[in-house]
């Protein structure tokens, strides 16, 4: 049994499940049923089918994930990218304009410039760390600020509580990717954003074996997007819905693990005489130290750090490192390294990733679950 005044770790567990259990099964069983029977629903949206994200499993995970982060609503998608794309044309609308960060996960970045001037959409991208330069770029036809909790790979923190309140001095929807931190290290409704977005296939699933997202905030915008949803298709398959409401379970549990054990290998990496320098929002050399602490419970399993040396350096530890998978992605049980100017940013020329403060020999670590002694002995070895 759930009720509302239970802490985050007992809502993880039974928020959402369906009362009475059904058959007495203490798991939410997976329906394999691509429809149901008739049972009154009025419109469109109503007919219980997969694809409109209204099964059994659709809707215990909905109600999980509202409770996760205290707000009204919530509803689980295909993907992250299904998830933010289907919030953006669920908020905006031939004509509109929106402000975005200007440091963005790629896949966003993709879809805001290539995809959403198509529709008519047109965007400005905005310095989200300093909140006095955004009322220059607002026009009469803004509906929408969009932030992200923490920037990847550099682990930037912008005024957060700034863009929320920008949002409603301005009448516009405040939307927030907050993938990096999770419902447990922060929680956008508590802070007035309207919509929380997730690659649920990170930290909220943990386990590097499904591609889920997720839409969580005002119940108004959250129907809007789950009718977006429905028309473009993007749901998940029941069997991934029951895969990602048991890896919520252990969410909590999980990320402060997470918390801890990234916490530790910072500092060893701060304090090691062949790294220059580590980013990492619960450090004390964070550029904005305070901020991250009003904000923020937790600081995450992501960090990136330069090693001393360049190009060669950061390759040589990649290659010597030997407990990390060298594999994009993180948030799951297994600690991965990647270099950015190597995967993820590589498209861009080397003096554009200069500018970003993407330098050649950065490496960015997920730190995963295992024993925080192994990774830093691990680290340890690579870095000789
Ligand atoms: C991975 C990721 C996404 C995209 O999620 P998918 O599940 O891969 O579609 C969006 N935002 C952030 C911050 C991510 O890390």
């Amino acid at each position: 049994m759930h009720n509302s005044t239970h802490r985050l770790a007992t809502r993880a567990i039974h928020a959402g499940e369906p009362e009475p259990r059904i058959m007495g099964s203490v798991t939410v069983p997976i329906f394999q049923s691509a429809m149901f029977e008739t049972a009154g629903g009025e419109g469109y949206h109503d007919i219980r089918y997969i694809r409109l994200n209204n099964t059994p499993n659709h809707q215990a995970l909905h109600a999980k994930l509202a409770a996760m982060e205290g707000a009204e609503a919530g509803l689980v998608a295909a993907s992250g990218m299904a998830a933010i794309t289907s919030a953006l044309l669920a908020v905006l609308s031939t004509g509109d304009h929106l402000l975005i960060q200007d440091s963005l996960y790629g896949g966003t970045h993709d879809f805001v410039t290539h995809d959403l001037p198509d529709f008519g959409i047109s965007y400005d991208f905005i310095d989200a760390d300093d909140a006095g330069s955004w009322k220059g770029k607002l026009k009469p036809t803004t509906r929408a600020i969009y932030v992200e909790a923490m920037s990847n790979p550099l682990l930037q923190v912008t005024d957060l509580k700034a863009a929320a309140a920008f949002a409603k001095e301005n009448g516009l929807v405040s939307l927030i990717d907050n993938t990096f931190a999770s419902p447990v290290n922060f929680r956008p409704a508590e802070w007035g954003f309207d919509l929380s977005l997730h690659s649920c296939t990170k930290y909220l699933n943990g386990h590097s074996d499904i591609v889920a997202g997720a839409a969580i905030g005002r119940k108004d915008l959250v129907e809007k997007v789950r009718h977006k949803l429905n028309h473009l298709g993007g749901s998940l398959d029941p069997h991934a819905c029951f895969l990602l409401d048991r890896g919520i379970k252990t969410l909590v549990v999980r990320m402060k693990h997470h918390n801890e054990s990234a916490l530790t290998v910072a500092r060893f990496l701060e304090g090691h005489a062949a790294v220059a320098r580590v980013n990492y929002p619960g450090l004390d050399s964070h550029p904005r130290r305070r901020r991250v602490e009003e904000l923020f419970d937790g600081f995450s399993g992501m960090l990136s750090f330069e090693a001393k040396g360049g190009l060669k350096a950061a390759e040589r530890f990649i290659e010597r490192v030997t407990i990390p998978i060298k594999a994009p992605s993180l948030g799951g049980v297994e600690s991965l390294v990647t270099q950015p100017a190597r995967t993820s940013h590589s498209g861009m020329n080397p003096e554009d990733r200069k500018l970003l403060g993407i330098s050649d020999s950065l490496i960015r670590v997920s730190v995963g679950l295992e024993a925080t002694e192994d990774l830093i002995e691990d680290f340890e070895q690579a870095l000789k």
